[in-house]
């Protein structure tokens, strides 16, 4: 699936070795660098092309890879093998150099040892054994975050932790450079959906800023009826719409709005270039309805959300969604929870704003009246999201740093709903519903969401570590001693390793 505004960049595969062992085995090394590469990129589980760039021997080598990947948008990160052994002072002038994100593969050109032919000559051809560790030494000792996998190359679960790495490395290429676009400021008085945007730009990357409604309203007004006209043919065809909204139904006309303000929305983000977006129902002058179908559908073709002002929230479900592959993502918000003593359950929605990508089924299309916001009634799909293993995340300014937030869940099919006319979820958390809210609320998550069935703990992981921040994991390991130990340890380690660059 592709989604706007997305980049394919690729992936360099670098082999470090020294001069030690002369032309011919290097030349080996090579061969055997590009056959592991080659294999690797036949791979089903990497999702982004891997590409063999170079045999690295000297320092000299080392720092000109380095100062290329950085200037070259199109590499979104480095694998690092070391064949032979590598003395690794030959690779503090390039990594300290490095801005981009690096996996060490600690793997072996062989996977068998020839038990009954080695010789040392075999031995000194083939050391990744002790070459790998002592780049692992310089690596921990210049305190680079880096992902380390460990494995033949031709392990199924070593070629799927190298694509959750790719997966982190593609949306934090994606990151850079990227725009939010904010429709107004935040929910008035609410407080996870602020933060700092210059440090969030410093940190990650992508800029945010704020674009007048007033704006927007031009060009939603300006679609023409003809364009509308044939996106609602579209609706008809895609999705289950409401009778009184079809052609000819009695509301067809606030259907056909709701068609203007998606184009109109789509027209405004492609002119700046955005890759996400958020409003607020507090601000949308001009506007006859909160856009509900219009964000969902846009949502869909790959921007990042956020209610409510929350630029936070949009820029990861972003990052989600590239994570993902366009699959499985949106927008999220816990809403109400189902406390009976067989069984905790959440139910998970917005007021109108959730991905059609997570839809059971063909989608509804309908129009009901909205409580909040003194708009006309929104236009908004309406559907169930599937049964199945999926977690919520989320990304809060703690005042001097970023932190992540990662809830394990699993998704059951939700009850009949009839009376509750928005796109819904149903989930149960990891360890126990008790323990995951305990430790969400501890950690100061907030109650907007990234949700997926798609993207893992292990991306979310490795995509913190690319961007430095901390990250909070809450799975079925989760105990609230070691929670509230893990926190007050990292209040500590990320204000120091940080220094005042906040
Ligand atoms: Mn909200």
């Amino acid at each position: 699936m592709s989604l706007v505004n997305l980049a394919t960049p690729e992936i360099w595969f670098v082999c470090g070795s020294q001069h030690l062992y002369g032309p011919g085995p290097l030349k080996q090394v090579a061969a055997n660098a590009q056959a592991v590469v080659d294999g690797l990129a036949k791979s089903k589980h990497l999702p982004l092309p891997l590409k063999f760039k170079a045999l690295l021997t000297t320092p000299d080598e080392i720092a000109k890879v380095c100062i290329e990947a950085n200037s070259d948008a199109n590499c979104a990160g480095l694998v690092l093998w070391m064949h032979t052994f590598s003395p690794s002072k030959m690779w503090i002038r390039g990594l300290t150099t490095l801005k981009k994100p690096f996996l060490h593969l600690h793997t072996q050109f062989n996977r068998d040892l020839p038990w009954s032919t080695i010789d040392m000559d075999f031995m000194n051809l083939n050391q990744a054994a002790h070459g790998d560790r002592e780049a692992g030494f310089i690596h921990t000792r210049l305190r680079l975050g880096r992902k380390v996998v460990v494995g033949h190359w031709s392990d199924d679960e070593v070629q799927q932790r190298i694509g959750a790495w790719m997966r982190a490395a593609h949306a934090w290429a994606d990151w850079q450079g990227a725009r939010v676009v904010r429709f107004g400021d935040n929910m008035r008085q609410v407080a996870v959906t602020e933060g700092d945007k210059v440090a969030a730009e410093m940190k990650f990357g992508f800029a945010t800023n704020t674009y007048g409604v007033g704006d927007l309203v031009e060009q939603v007004n300006a679609i023409s009826e003809k364009t509308i006209t044939d996106l609602v043919a579209q609706y008809e065809k895609l999705y289950a719409v409401s009778p009184v909204l079809k052609k000819g139904g009695k509301r067809h006309d606030e259907l056909r709005y709701s068609a203007r303000l998606e184009l109109g929305m789509s027209a405004f983000l492609e002119t700046v270039g955005a890759k996400a977006f958020t409003d607020t129902f507090e601000d949308l002058h001009g506007l006859k309805q909160l856009p509900g179908m219009a964000t969902q559908r846009l949502m869909a073709a790959g921007y990042g959300f956020g209610g409510e002002g929350d630029w936070k929230t949009a820029i990861l479900v972003r990052a989600m969604k590239v994570m993902a592959g366009g699959k499985l993502t949106s927008f999220m918000e816990d809403y109400t929870y189902h406390m009976s003593p067989k069984g905790h359950q959440v139910l998970g929605s917005h007021m109108l704003e959730i991905c059609p990508t997570i839809a059971s089924g063909k989608p509804k299309v309908e129009i009901h009246p909205l409580g909040i916001g003194g708009k006309e009634d929104p236009v908004r799909f309406v559907f169930d999201a599937p049964a199945g293993e999926a977690l919520n995340a989320s990304l809060v300014d703690m005042g001097n740093r970023f932190r992540l937030i990662v809830n394990e869940v699993k998704a059951v099919k939700p009850p009949a709903l009839p009376k509750l006319p928005v796109a819904r979820a149903v989930w149960e958390c990891k360890p126990d519903f008790k323990t995951a809210c305990q430790a969400w609320i501890l950690a100061g998550g907030a109650h907007h969401t990234g949700y997926s069935y798609a993207v893992t703990s292990e991306m979310l992981e490795d995509f913190a570590t690319i961007a430095g921040i901390e990250t909070v994991h809450i799975n079925a390991e989760t105990t609230i001693s070691q929670l509230k130990q893990d926190l007050r340890t990292n209040e500590v380690y990320y204000h120091l390793a940080q220094g005042i660059r906040a």
